[in-house]
């Protein structure tokens, strides 16, 4: 078991790469604090894994509110004593056309779309990082894993999550700067289109044309990125950090 007696904290936990990140590393023996907005969905991680217990912890929170990261935090370092590991997964997307013009009339990718994406994805990933810091500082070790996407490079109709994601990709490196001599590696992966509930309503027509640019002519299981976490944060990657690993069957090779 590669994480044995790790405590690791995991947001979005309740869905998709989340929640097969939390599967996966309470299988390796870490100790895993899931947190979400989304209650049902944590209970349904808890039923799953089979108990209440040991291994996991749930705490219904919103990324975006620095009082829940600080809870989370503290929440965590109760039950548990400290904190290894950080995955900042909790992600939305709000797609649209940044400009897309009517009958005359100009529709905008407005603040509905804009303001949540980038408050969830980007604010949210540097408020939970901030409140995990500290007790890695004390501690001298951690790990910190963000998540991009390969939309980060660009892609039609998602302005807002492709500069939310870019910016992530900002925060990592910048991080990775300031904490290294804190022994806290911040690093960051950048998933292709992977099977979650997030892609579920992709229609057909665009799913078909997604997967022809994807050269293994497919999407990626939330395992699969459940895999990469568990590599950035185990003695295997010891020696990185600040970088961005692009999860996505080849689609960026050549971009
Ligand atoms: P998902 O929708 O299955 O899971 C996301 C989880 O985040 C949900 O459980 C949701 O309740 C939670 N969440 C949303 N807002 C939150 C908030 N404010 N506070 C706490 N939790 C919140 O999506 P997924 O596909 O598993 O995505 C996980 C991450 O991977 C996201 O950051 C997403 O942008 C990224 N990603 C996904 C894909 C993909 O194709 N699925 C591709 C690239 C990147």
């Amino acid at each position: 078991m590669r994480l044995e007696g790790k405590v690791a904290v995991i947001t979005g936990a309740a869905s998709g790469i989340g929640r097969a990140t939390a599967m996966r590393f309470a299988a390796e023996g870490a100790h895993v604090m899931a947190a979400d907005l989304d209650d049902d969905g944590l209970a349904k991680l808890v039923d799953e894994l089979g108990t209440t217990s040991k291994e996991i912890s749930v705490l219904q929170m919103d990324v975006t509110s620095r009082e829940d990261t600080l809870r989370l935090v503290d929440q965590t370092l109760e039950r548990f004593d400290r904190l290894d590991i950080l995955i900042n997964n909790a992600g939305i997307n709000r797609d649209a056309l940044a400009v897309k013009i009517k009958d005359e009339t100009p529709h905008y990718l407005d603040d509905s779309q804009w303001d949540p994406v980038l408050a969830v994805n980007l604010k949210g990933s540097f408020l939970c990082a901030q409140a995990a810091s500290v007790p890695m500082i004390r501690q001298g070790s951690g790990h910190i894993v963000n998540t991009a996407s390969v939309a980060a490079l660009g892609n039609i109709g998602q302005a807002n999550y492709s500069a939310s994601k870019a910016g992530v990709i900002g925060l990592t490196r910048t991080l990775a700067l300031e904490w290294a001599r804190f022994g806290i590696k911040v690093n960051c992966v950048a998933p292709g289109a992977t099977r979650t509930q997030m892609t579920a309503g992709i229609p057909d027509k665009i799913r078909d044309a997604l997967l022809e640019k994807i050269p293994l002519r497919r999407m990626a299981e939330p395992e699969e990125i459940a895999a990469v976490h568990l590599f950035l944060v185990s003695n295997e990657a010891s020696y990185i950090t600040g970088q961005v690993l692009f999860v996505d069957g080849g689609a960026t090779v050549g971009v």
